[in-house]
């Protein structure tokens, strides 16, 4: 792998600009990815927040679906911060209707999880990857991890209504945050990421 993996931001919906800015100041060349062919390009697969009802409908409208989830299955790096970990998770809680996912971390997420209550809120979560500096989490309309598989780790959580909720998760080369590292300026996330892009 070169010193500068290409990781493809996913740039059907969502915040798109602020991942190719995350991805490009820990290193990494980012590009959007909005065609099937540009599928085949990348080290890296980075699924920004926004709405995955939204994301979902354009994906398959984009004729991206396919090619991703062939990427996918055959093990590229991935990482999907809020919407993008509701398209990552292999099963979801509260979804449209006909919504569908990407798949490829075994975990079951639930959308919009914090309810209509809290829609936003921010936390100091420490996590042991990315350093003894706390990361401030940003969480807008975020899911949390209901369920996980055997082999995926959970990277921290966040306690609510009497329990303990997994909102960073990690299986192999693929991680998942119910919150948003890239509007924060800390791009230590970032950084976990293209490392881990790097050593695939
Ligand atoms: N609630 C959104 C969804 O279901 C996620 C929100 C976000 O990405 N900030 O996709």
């Amino acid at each position: 792998m070169t010193a500068s993996p290409t990781i493809g931001v996913l740039a059907v919906q969502g915040d798109v600009r602020e991942h190719v800015r995350a991805l490009e100041s820990a290193g990494a060349t980012a590009v959007p990815v909005r065609r099937p062919r540009e599928v085949e390009t990348i080290d890296g697969l980075v699924i920004p927040g926004g709405e995955s009802t939204t994301m979902d409908k354009l994906v398959r409208i984009f004729e991206l679906r396919d090619p991703l989830v062939a990427r996918l299955r055959e093990g590229l790096p991935a990482y999907g911060s809020c919407a993008g970990m509701i398209m990552l998770a292999d099963r979801i809680l509260d979804g449209h209707h006909d919504q569908q996912t990407l798949g490829g971390l075994d975990i079951t997420v639930r959308r919009n999880a914090f309810g209509r209550q809290v829609d936003s809120f921010e936390e100091d979560l420490r996590i042991r990857e990315i350093g003894p500096e706390p990361v401030r989490a940003v969480f807008i309309r975020a899911p949390w991890v209901e369920d996980v598989g055997p082999d995926v780790q959970v990277l921290a959580s966040v306690h609510v209504a009497g329990g303990d909720h997994p909102v960073a998760v990690r299986e192999g080369n693929v991680l998942a945050t119910s919150f948003h590292p890239e509007v924060t300026g800390d791009h230590r996330f970032h950084q976990l990421f293209v490392d881990l892009v790097r050593t695939s």
